[in-house]
């Protein structure tokens, strides 16, 4: 099958709504939340980054394990006792995909290339849950199968 195949399939036009996974199911953290919490809520959800938000739950970037054991790296060892002085807003990640709930699933197909999860919007921009790159994979077996 051509690209120009694929691209006119319906599938690329496909809404996302069913795809997304619901806010109240997306473990996340706050700007001004300490590291240790941050940490502490990566490693009990098992999960490498998730999201940040504000107070008014927008979404304002995202944080990962490897950017808080980054932050508190000294010459010789990883200094812990920091983790609790520094917040999540001076070490997250703000540069991240967000898209809004009207997206075609060829938008959210080619954002998911470069990052494991999307951030998706309202139209007030309140955060609305995530699409991850498994629920665009198994979308895409389901259609091909
Ligand atoms: P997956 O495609 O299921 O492997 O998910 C990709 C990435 O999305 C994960 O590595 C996490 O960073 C993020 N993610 C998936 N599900 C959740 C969730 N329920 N809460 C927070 N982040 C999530």
């Amino acid at each position: 099958m051509t690209i120009e195949t694929l691209k006119n399939r319906p599938l690329m036009n496909k809404e996302i709504h069913d795809l997304i996974v619901s806010h109240e199911k997306v473990a996340h953290v706050q700007l001004q939340n300490p590291l240790d919490h941050a940490l502490l809520v990566l490693i009990k959800s098992g999960y490498t980054a998730i999201p940040v938000l504000d107070k008014d739950y927008r979404v304002q970037g995202q944080i990962s394990k490897t950017e808080i054991l980054d932050s508190i790296l000294g010459l010789e060892r990883l200094e812990m006792e920091r983790l609790h002085d520094i917040t999540v807003e001076a070490v997250m990640n703000p540069k991240i995909p967000r898209l809004n709930t009207d997206a075609t699933f060829g938008k959210a197909l080619t954002t998911s290339i470069s990052h494991p999860f999307i951030c998706i919007e309202d139209e007030y921009e309140a955060f609305v849950g995530i699409l991850t790159r498994r629920s665009i994979l198994a979308l895409i077996n389901r259609y091909f199968k």
